[in-house]
């Protein structure tokens, strides 16, 4: 060890060299692949026991998985077989989704959500004439059977994800995600118009009144049929 590695460590106290090597189970979960759409749920939102005491009957072992966490998982795998531990473990992180889903609609959690839709973290709306603005998750059902869905707020269509992320669970995400972030944040919506495909015959705008012009026909409003 050269002298000058030896003085660095002497410099970092005990409580320094623990802090370093201390990874909240929020840090883990959000490092691992497939997982970047996630924020980092602040542990002292995760202490609110009460408030996801209605998630309960939903998992077989949530006191130990909510222990998982906070941080207190050494308490949690001993003297258990390695199935129960693997549907603890599965169910944390289920039910650190489930709180995620939660914890996004509060002012810190839809805070750093804007941090990752501005980072692009969520990805692009693949609509060409959309031009790569980025997009929010969301899911309409808030069961944990589908997987996470895309919305653009420029030209407010919903889409499927590139394929990396079709294991994602919607429901971490929400229905009412977008609907609420765009309420907080509206520049995101208004700040560019949806610019629509427009017809050219070898490069040059069709008139109205030529009869190569084609103009989409409107939907008919519920009561407009007589039939
Ligand atoms: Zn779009």
């Amino acid at each position: 060890m050269t002298n000058s590695l030896e003085k660095k460590l002497e410099a970092l106290s005990i409580s320094n060299l623990e802090d370093l090597f201390t990874e909240t189970y929020s840090e883990w979960f959000c490092s691992l692949k497939g997982n970047e759409f996630f924020c980092k749920i602040n542990p002292t939102y995760l202490k609110n026991e009460e408030s996801f005491e209605f998630l309960k009957p939903q998992f077989k072992f949530f006191d130990l998985a909510l222990e998982i966490i906070t941080n207190q998982e050494n308490k949690v795998l001993e003297k258990r077989s390695n199935e129960d531990n693997e549907i603890i473990e599965k169910e944390s992180q289920i039910l650190y989704g489930l709180i995620h889903s939660s914890y996004i609609l509060t002012d810190e959690g839809m805070e750093k959500m804007k941090e990752k839709f501005l980072n692009g973290d969520f990805g692009e709306c693949p609509r060409l004439l959309c031009k790569n603005s980025v997009v929010l998750p969301i899911e309409f059902q808030n069961d944990i059977s589908q997987c996470v869905k895309l919305y653009c707020p420029i030209c407010k269509r919903v889409f499927y994800p590139p394929y990396k992320y079709m294991k994602m669970i919607g429901a971490y995400f929400g229905s009412q995600f977008p609907h609420l972030f765009l309420k907080k944040y509206p520049e995101f919506e208004k700040k560019q118009e949806m610019e629509k495909y427009q017809p050219t015959m070898f490069g040059f705008d069709i008139h109205e009144e030529s009869e190569l012009y084609y103009k989409p026909q409107k939907k008919s409003k519920k009561g407009d049929d007589k039939n």
